[in-house]
């Protein structure tokens, strides 16, 4: 279960906040920072920490190989990347990982054409964005 244990949020000069997290389970750690302003585009960068049990598994029970499989992972996992966010919605929201055994950093940035197209879409939010509680920012005090 992921628990978030750390929460920061700064309000810099220009209405740009920058909001600090930090969430915990029993493999892993994991640090985000986010930039975002009133109609500007929002940055952030995650970093991930897994424990070696996490990454490799347990001691003494790791499957043979195991480099094999961690190189494909890492080669995998590092690059750009793209975000659903709803089925509705085109994936647009993009970014790069990059990734070595057990740290995972991505950042991550979402365009002013696509929150706007976020904002319309939620004034009659499909039964996914409903489900899952995504609400307008507004309506969400
Ligand atoms: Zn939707």
């Amino acid at each position: 279960m992921q628990k978030m244990t750390g929460f920061n949020c700064t309000r810099l000069p220009g209405g740009v906040y920058l909001v600090f997290q930090r969430f915990a389970d029993e493999g892993a750690i994991s640090r985000s920072w986010s930039l975002s302003g009133r109609g500007a585009p929002k940055l952030s960068l995650s970093v991930l920490v897994q424990t070696r049990d996490e990454y490799y598994g347990p001691p003494g029970n790791r499957p043979p190989g195991l480099w094999k499989r961690v190189l494909r992972a890492v080669a995998k996992s590092n690059g750009r990347t793209t975000s659903y966010y709803c089925p509705d919605l085109p994936p647009s929201r993009s970014g790069i990982a990059l990734a070595v055994p057990r740290y995972l950093a991505t950042l991550r940035w979402d365009g002013r054409r696509w929150n706007q197209k976020v904002t319309e879409h939620l004034k009659r939010p499909c039964p996914t964005c409903t489900a899952a509680g995504w609400r307008q920012a507004e309506d969400a005090t």
